[in-house]
């Protein structure tokens, strides 16, 4: 079989380009990732070990969809190549070599909250002001000199740094990083811009340990190479020193994520760095009609900043550009989910051929709505994930804590939870003697009737026991056994038992889904470490769509554009095109945030295979109240012929002019009102609360005798009563038996997720 038949000739020769540097920069849909995919393909074919391959994606997402394709074209084989987000890659380098550089193997990466909460005990400790030194401001300043590899000591003396910081008055963010990064150090954990940051140290300090990976990847590939930032850049640049076997990909007009510190000039200098670097040019897009392909042309023409690029379409013409407008927010997610359920009909579509992209999260909640009310199936992608859940990081803050006892967040977090009588004057006196003695606090309470007097040191001494007794129970049992026992003897299962609102009921089954994932890795066999520490290495670095296991499920997706990057439907709906929504009103001040805005847009409308829609709003609540919305000014910038209405001339889309639009508005959000206060008003009392057994037995044996009575014919569209939750409608049933999962919009509470092997339902 020629397995390099579908590509086109340019994209053929930059696959087979294998050796040297190797640049291809062109615009959406060109098949830049593609062409990645193939290369690895063709290299393994080459008779290269895929050991030696290592492939850097944006998402998770991107490396499995490519894990995916590779798997078809070479086999089994690819489940050896290095491929995933920097993150994780350099994650799992970093659990082999962290003690290089003065770090327990066993580090804990501490994620966005974790950081923000030791921020916020700094400030405390350094008596700040937390308004003008607001700890998203801080953590924001210290993500981006770490970005940047400014180390605290180059921070504090980077003369142009202090200057700043003193102009703002905020002269104590140098101490503020200095101590951040020392308490991190101090707890074994790593934020994720140290896994890169460390990393760069470690290949910086350890020669032996870069010459070791130079060996081993042979051959690096980078997608998305615009959005890289100078830590990442600088990782591979030394990773490939030697061979210089590297291929980037990127598109300068999507580069979007310059807020986080990635710099458009790594691709624009990736000449001056490889003089000897062949560059391709990928112009034909495959992905959309050319309706589509030239809406996206004439946007990114107003930018100054681009490479030129001819990008063209040879597909069907398409359908023109539809553009909507809604009188409110509710409005517009009742226009889209009705012309999403229409084009479904019409075209003999799936849902899952739809996705509506908006700029910020808080845009889902009028989606989510109106799709609901129509019986929409839906999933959002980047939501707060699972992982995130404030019980699934309390149990997890436990792990933590018996895989790594020095971990000062997770100590912080569970030391009084569930309450055992150790109130803040204790903690900050361990806290204290923690920084006097330059000991961890878990040390401290080990040795508490130094510190503490008699109650007090009675209550933590009974903590740190239980802690210690954990790693003992991991050491000699499996992932979930370990999990399980510390569940239960933390107390914090039976915290959760014991509270019987439905949101408690909620968290409880939250808690049975994580032991669920944890039975199933402990007996999964292809891997041969399934300790528990293994487990929470891999969710360190998860999302929300990495952990969704129901991937062919028929949905509507939802997701910011940020995180629609690479992707591509046949069906796109961009909502919220008004002025400060879209561009956002931070980012009018600048050219270049604009020009960074208007490439976001660029990247949702090539999204888009068939069929465009955009939509905005001429009025919609923002922070309680309602305020007028003008529309974006994109919309003006695009060429009118490729529209199906032409969009009104400014003046006339002012919101003045809607006052019949007005009072129907008012009329239907009284209605909506109504219909909100119909869904969240507070649910019945449970009619037949389960007993203290059934309920603690769901966790002893997640897998048995749980199985519901009668949900075995159980199909979407079915009407269920549950136990406690009272009346639904099952919106999806995802994964296989016997861990279907059904998503079920229940009239009193709204929508929830439940595994039907535990879930108490009867058909109705
Ligand atoms: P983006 O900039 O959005 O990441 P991209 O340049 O990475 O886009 P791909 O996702 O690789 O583009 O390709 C876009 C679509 O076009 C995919 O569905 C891909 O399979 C298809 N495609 C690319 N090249 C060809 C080709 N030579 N023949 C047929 N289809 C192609
Ligand atoms: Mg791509």
């Amino acid at each position: 079989m020629d397995y390099l038949a579908g590509l086109n000739s340019i994209q053929r020769q930059a696959v087979e380009q294998t050796e040297g540097p190797v640049m291809i920069v062109a615009g959406a849909g060109s098949g830049k990732t593609r062409v990645i995919t193939y290369r690895v393909a063709h290299l393994i074919q080459k008779k290269i070990d895929p050991f030696n391959i290592l492939v850097l994606t944006f998402t998770n997402k991107a490396a499995k969809e490519m894990r995916n394709r590779i798997t078809t074209v070479i086999g089994s084989e690819a489940k050896n190549i290095w491929m995933g987000t920097f993150h994780s890659v350099f994650a799992k380098i970093l659990r082999v070599e962290a003690n290089k550089i003065g770090y327990p193997n066993n580090f804990t990466i501490y994620d966005t909250d974790d950081s923000k909460n030791l921020i916020k005990t700094i400030l405390k400790e350094m008596s700040l002001d937390d308004k003008l030194y607001h700890h998203n401001y801080v953590y924001g300043r210290i993500s981006m000199a770490k970005n940047n590899l400014i180390s605290v000591a180059e921070y504090q003396q980077n003369e142009q740094i202090q200057a700043d910081d003193f102009t703002s008055g905020r002269g104590f963010l140098g101490k503020i990083y200095e101590t951040y990064a020392n308490r991190c150090f101090k707890a074994g954990a790593m934020d994720f811009d140290d896994l890169l940051f460390k990393t760069n140290v470690l290949l910086k300090e350890h020669i032996d340990v870069l010459n070791k990976y130079q060996q081993k990847f042979k051959y690096l590939m980078v997608d998305e190479y615009q959005d890289t930032n100078f830590s990442q850049y600088l990782i591979v640049k030394k990773l490939a020193a030697v061979r210089e076997n590297l291929c980037v990909v990127g598109d300068d007009a999507q580069s979007i994520y310059a807020f986080r510190g990635a710099n458009i000039q790594n691709i624009l200098n990736f000449q001056k760095d490889y003089p000897d670097v062949k560059v391709y040019k990928l112009e034909q897009n495959y992905r959309s009609t050319q309706n589509i392909v030239n809406i996206a042309n004439s946007i990114i023409a107003n930018n100054k900043n681009q490479l030129e690029k001819n990008v063209f379409s040879e597909n069907e013409t398409g359908d023109k550009i539809k553009v909507t407008r809604s009188f409110s927010d509710n409005e517009e997610g009742k226009q889209v989910a009705e012309s999403i359920a229409q084009e479904r009909a019409d075209k003999n579509l799936n849902w899952v051929d739809f996705a509506i992209l908006y700029r910020t999260n808080a845009q889902s909640r009028s989606m989510e709505e109106a799709l609901r009310k129509l019986g929409v199936p839906y999933k959002i992608y980047g939501g707060q994930s699972f992982y995130q859940r404030k019980e699934i990081k309390d149990l997890i803050a436990y792990f933590r804590l018996t895989f790594n006892p020095a971990d000062e967040e997770a100590f912080k977090r569970v030391i009084n939870y569930p309450a055992r009588g150790i109130g803040k004057t204790t903690l900050d006196k361990i806290i204290l003697a923690a920084d006097k003695e330059n000991m961890t606090l878990f040390d401290i309470i080990c040795d508490a009737p130094n510190y503490l007097e008699n109650r007090a040191a009675l209550a933590v001494a009974g903590f740190a026991t239980a802690v210690q007794s954990f790693a003992v129970v991991a050491k000699n049992s499996t992932a979930y056994d370990t999990a399980l026992h510390i569940a239960q003897q933390s107390g914090l299962l039976k915290d959760l038992y014991d509270d019987k609102s439905v949101e408690g009921v909620g968290r409880y089954e939250n808690i049975q889904e994580l032991l669920n994932g944890i039975k199933e890795f402990s007996e999964r066999e292809d891997i041969e470490d399934r300790g528990l520490d293994v487990f929470m290495q891999d969710i360190a670095l998860l999302t929300n769509d990495d952990k969704d296991k129901a991937e062919n499920v028929d949905t509507v997706s939802l997701m910011t554009i940020h995180s629609s990057k690479g992707l591509e439907y046949p069906q796109i709906y961009v909502v919220g095109l008004e002025e400060n929504l879209f561009p956002s009103q931070m980012a009018l001040n600048s050219r270049a945030d604009l020009e960074e805005e208007r490439r976001l847009f660029y990247v949702a409308v090539t999204r888009a295979e068939k069929k465009l829609h955009l939509s905005y709003a001429t009025s919609r609540f923002k922070f309680g109240t309602l305020i007028n919305c003008e529309p974006s000014r994109f919309l003006d910038e695009i060429d009118p012929r490729f529209l199906e209405i032409e969009i009104p001339k400014k003046s006339m889309l002012s919101t003045g002019n809607f006052d019949d639009e007005r009072s129907q508005w008012k009329s239907k959000t009284s209605d909506s009102k109504q219909t909100q206060g119909d869904f969240f008003s507070k649910p019945k009392p449970a009619t037949k609360p389960p007993t203290t057994t059934s309920i603690l037995a769901k966790a002893h044996v997640p897998s048995e005798g749980f199985a519901p009575s009668d949900t075995s014919k159980l199909q979407v569209g079915h009407e269920v009563e549950h136990e406690r939750f009272g009346y639904g409608k099952v919106l999806t049933l995802e994964g296989n038996k016997p861990d279907i999962k059904a998503t079920i919009f229940f009239k009193e509470i709204g929508q929830k997720q439940l595994l039907l092997k535990f879930a108490k339902l009867r058909i109705v």
